[in-house]
């Protein structure tokens, strides 16, 4: 049985790794056109702040330890085109040369792109790149390309276009790396992931630490500066009502989300579905015989949504293992996302799982959403810091549909996060959140909880009067 995936990143390695756990004996092999084989691409923002010292500790696992797991790694090497009858793959390999490897099972783990929106100077014959210190950012490529800048031309300032998670990360960690950060975000508020309500707190950290932030800033050229002015680029930008916007920098960077990479699945003729995303079943299974796909190429199974596109390193690992064990005849499920994510801004954090207020409307629930403070331990016990949660549950059954969470870092924002998505994947009621038998101990916790603070506060704005 030989199984090929295409793909190194999360996706690829994690159904590589699974197929040779299961079957030792399994003749894996995993095409990937670069050369970075298993990077966390997610600790780009901390290497490029200084705070990961060494490129290659970025990997999860060594070139060696991939072998040794027993996977063959055809690096630098592109495929091109699947011949789905004859179960081939087309590749170009790192020479130049074209070669066909023959497949039993293929897994497509092609990944996602950034987005390159439509800004003047971001694409055509004369589009500014790497070179101008103009960057996209996804891969190591793209990272040592914003290096290059960063060390070779000593940039001063940088605008960062976009206020997504990855945004807020580089706007971290290049004020970390003493540049002056302004960040252009067309919507009203950062982080549009969170309620208005945390996408200010977020604001007001990035202010507190000296990013200029611009919200309802729309960016439409970039361009090389006129001399003489505070930077060698210049990013002009419309804010509301039209006015005119323009700040020069050193360096900018264009991160506003990425979509899937699905030009070699399409052609092979696979379905395309929300954000044209690959259509697969719980099962990653893409319907063309033989042929699985995962991570941000496909779509994502939501067990409160059905069907949507959520591209995150976590779903990647898990739908790469369910994957790599289908293509060994197995038949396990993927059990479906709840787009649990969490995002470190200086010393602060915020998080969310499940549905906000108005995505559970859209799906027919009836939602109620309840803020609340709570400290996250003991506050007489030094060191304690104030948790601000946004409880959403349904007003007809009381169940909970997402939660959102937003304080210190070290106030265990994620991990309080992970007992609401675990609630949420077992269906719980908030009232039941209450209820859970959690920790305590007074210089790490309270005896209720914050989160079950947070889950009274709901319960009794929600109490029938
Ligand atoms: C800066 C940054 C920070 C992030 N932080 C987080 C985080 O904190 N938490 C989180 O959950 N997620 C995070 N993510 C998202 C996460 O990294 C992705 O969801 C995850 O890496 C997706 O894995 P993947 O294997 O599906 O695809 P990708 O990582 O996109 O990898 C695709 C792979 O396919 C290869 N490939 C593509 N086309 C071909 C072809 N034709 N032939 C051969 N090879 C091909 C590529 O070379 C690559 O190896 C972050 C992403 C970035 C960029």
């Amino acid at each position: 049985m030989h199984v090929v995936m295409i793909g190194g990143s999360d996706a690829g390695i994690s159904a590589a790794l699974r197929a040779r756990e299961l079957d030792p004996a399994a003749d894996v092999t995993v095409v990937l056109e670069d050369a970075y084989p298993n990077f966390s691409i997610c600790g780009i923002p901390y290497y490029v702040s200084g705070e990961v010292t060494h490129w290659r500790n970025l990997a999860h696992r060594t070139t060696a330890d991939l072998e040794a797991a027993g996977m063959r790694l055809r690096t630098d090497t592109t495929a091109r085109r699947i011949d789905v009858a004859g179960r081939k793959l087309l590749v170009t390999t790192a020479g130049g040369g074209e070669e066909v490897l023959g497949y039993d099972k293929l897994v497509i783990g092609t990944g996602a792109v950034p987005v390159r929106p439509p800004i003047t100077g971001l694409s055509g014959p004369d589009a500014l790149g790497p070179a101008d210190g103009v960057h996209l950012l996804h891969s190591m490529g793209d990272t040592f390309a914003v290096m290059r800048t960063l060390e070779e031309a000593t940039p001063a300032s940088a605008v960062i276009v976009g206020a997504g998670y990855i945004g807020l990360e580089m706007a971290d960690a290049l004020t970390v790396r003493g540049l002056c950060v302004t960040q252009m975000e067309q919507l009203p508020e950062v982080l549009p992931t969170v309620d208005p309500q945390l996408g200010a707190l977020v604001h007001a950290e990035l202010a507190s630490r000296g990013v200029e932030v611009l919200t309802g800033t729309a960016v439409q050229a970039i361009s090389t500066a006129p001399p003489g002015g505070s930077g060698r680029l210049q990013v002009q930008a419309a804010a509301a009502g039209g006015t005119a916007v323009t700040r020069q920098a050193d360096l900018v960077l264009v991160v506003v989300g990425v979509r899937p990479e699905t030009a070699l699945a399409a052609d092979a003729g696979a379905a395309l579905g929300s954000k044209g995303a690959i259509v697969v079943d719980t099962g990653m299974r893409t319907g063309l015989p033989d042929i699985y796909a995962a991570g941000d190429c496909v779509i994502t199974h939501h067990r409160l949504l059905g069907e949507t596109y959520l591209p995150l390193g976590t779903t990647a690992h898990k739908q790469g293992r369910v994957a790599g064990e289908n293509a060994l005849g197995g038949n396990r499920q993927f059990a479906g996302s709840l787009g649990t994510q969490v995002v470190k801004i200086f010393d602060q954090a915020a998080a969310r799982t499940g549905l906000r207020d108005h995505e559970a409307a859209a799906a027919g629930y009836d939602p109620v959403t309840t803020e609340t403070r709570a400290d996250d331990h003991k506050a007489y016990y030094p060191g304690s810091h104030r948790i601000t949660i946004r409880v959403t549950g349904d007003r007809a059954t009381g169940r909970l549909l997402g939660m959102q969470l937003f304080g210190h870092k070290d106030a265990e924002i994620a991990k309080r996060t992970d007992i609401a998505a675990t609630a949420i994947y077992h269906g719980m009621t908030v009232d039941a959140v209450c209820d859970l038998d959690l920790s305590y101990t007074p210089p790490l916790g309270s005896p209720w909880d914050a989160v079950q603070i947070a889950a009274q506060a709901w319960v009794r704005q929600t109490r029938p009067r």
